[in-house]
């Protein structure tokens, strides 16, 4: 029988991330000795405290169907986070409780965008926007940045990108997988090109928020009150807790967008886990403090890794201030020849590190960037120093 599916999911290319992960296991299983630097999953437990919170929420018989946008006491959690880290008033009605944030961004393209809409995506971004754009019949506009300019969107770059048909601008700070943060000014000077245009709608992704290495500040768009009422504000608990498959992530957003995205997800799922959501209560609760010791080791981590990278001629790394990926730009590669494979490209490069080297890393090509591969440094030091080795070793 021919293909049969939609057009839709014929247009969506895999999750790199997911899929190269997925390599990964299958490589391992098959008895291959991979190191996984593919997926951005932090290899610490989840905190002792937020555990017995969902141990107690078990115990205490949450099992039924919780409010569609999500539990009350997890939207006050919620709000009291985003006015203690970003300074942000939100309204039990601006928030949405989502199946992570992954699910967040996708319920926000699919109420936001119409067929044609563009979507502004500074490169390199994270893996899935394209897809998710795309799934909902918008068209991703990708504006390239470079190493030279820190992988960050100056503001003339973004006008240039502007036309009638923009709808919204997505991106994340701290960047997956740059690692790179814009500071207040340098946000304040994109929502003062987005003033001559008041059509356009900015997702702000802030899942990396307490990954910052205390280089430059985080700042959230909503903050100026000129962008409040245009800006959708996306985190989650996968990171700063390492509760990658606890799948919480929220939205504090402009009501009628908040309430649009509630009617979908009651269409779709319902709303997310009970348990995970009464975790997240504690887990939000509390003092962002209490984890901050994941974030000092990996700083240590990244310290190491673009200390050996750097090692290696033909890597030319920049200083990720946040999250934990390098994303080196390994262009000085391309075209050549290494044990009788020619690397052409990112994808090439990539598959020969997981190929020869047994290191899954993740293309750029992915993320909107051809010239870099992304490397996930939550990892183990034993890890990341027999990785690089054996990097170097094939190069
Ligand atoms: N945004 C960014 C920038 C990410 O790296 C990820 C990866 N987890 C997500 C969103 C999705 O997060 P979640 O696991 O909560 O769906
Ligand atoms: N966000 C993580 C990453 O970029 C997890 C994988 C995924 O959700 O795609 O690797």
């Amino acid at each position: 029988m021919s293909n049969q599916l939609s057009d839709r999911i014929n247009s969506v290319t895999p999750s790199a991330t997911l899929e190269m992960a997925a390599k990964a296991r299958e490589l391992r299983a098959a008895g291959k000795d991979i190191i996984g630097l593919s997926l951005g999953e932090p290899d610490f437990k989840v905190p002792d405290y937020i555990r017995e919170a969902a141990i107690q929420a078990v115990n205490d018989g949450y099992n039924s169907y919780t409010p569609v946008d999500g539990y009350g006491e997890l939207k006050t959690a919620i709000i009291t986070k985003f006015k203690r880290d970003n300074g942000l008033d939100y309204a039990p009605s601006q928030i949405v409780v989502s199946t992570g944030a992954k699910q967040a961004l996708y319920n926000v393209a699919q109420v936001c965008l119409n067929k044609g809409d563009e979507v502004i995506l500074p490169c390199p971004y994270w893996v899935s926007y394209s897809d998710i754009v795309k799934l909902a019949d918008g068209v991703p506009v990708e504006v390239p940045t470079s190493i030279d300019t820190d992988f960050k969107m100056t503001p003339e770059q973004l006008e240039a990108a502007i036309t009638p048909n923009t709808k919204m601008l997505w991106y994340s700070s701290p960047c997956n997988p740059s690692g790179s943060i814009y500071s207040k000014e340098e946000l304040r000077a994109l929502a003062d090109v987005l003033q001559k245009h008041p059509q356009i709608i900015v997702v702000s992704d802030e899942i990396y928020e307490h990954i910052n290495y205390g280089v430059t500040a985080h700042a959230s768009m909503a903050s100026f009150e000129d962008m409040y009422n245009r800006t959708v504000t996306v985190n989650g608990v996968a990171k700063a807790f390492a509760m990658t498959g606890w799948r919480i992530g929220f939205i504090g957003a402009p009501s009628y967008i908040a309430r649009a995205c509630n009617k979908l997800q009651g269409q779709v799922t319902s709303g997310a886990n009970c348990i995970a959501q009464r975790a997240v209560i504690t887990a939000l609760e509390e003092s962002p403090t209490r984890v901050q010791y994941m974030v000092d080791e990996f700083k240590e981590r990244r310290k190491l890794i673009l200390s050996l990278l750097n090692g290696i001629e033909g890597f030319k790394c920049n200083e990720p201030e946040g999250a934990f990926y390098v994303f080196p730009d390994v262009s000085a590669f391309f075209g050549k020849t290494f044990n009788g494979v020619t690397v052409n490209n990112a994808s090439d490069f990539a598959m020969y590190l997981l190929e020869h080297a047994n290191v899954a890393t993740v293309t750029g090509d992915a993320f909107g960037n051809p010239k870099g591969i992304r490397i996930s440094y939550a990892a183990a030091e034993k890890e990341i120093r027999e990785a690089v080795e054996r990097i170097k070793s094939v190069l």
